[in-house]
């Protein structure tokens, strides 16, 4: 048996990483840039812009930041 089957903690897939794969949580290269720009991106706008005006409906996820 190789790998066991994992979840992606980007999109949420079901994957079989490859042995000495370098983006090891994720399942593929691309998830693991989105993920990091994702939280990236997001600190950078809280840390930048305290006070958010209405113009960002991205805050309505109800998501806390990280
Ligand atoms: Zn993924």
């Amino acid at each position: 048996m190789p790998s066991p089957a994992r979840k992606c903690p980007n999109c949420g897939r079901t994957y079989r990483p490859a042995p000495g794969s370098a983006w090891r949580p994720f399942c593929s290269e691309r998830c693991q840039l989105v993920d990091l720009g994702g939280w990236l991106t997001e600190r950078h706008a809280i840390a930048g812009e305290k006070a958010a005006p209405e113009s960002e409906p991205d805050t309505d996820r109800g998501e806390p930041p990280r």
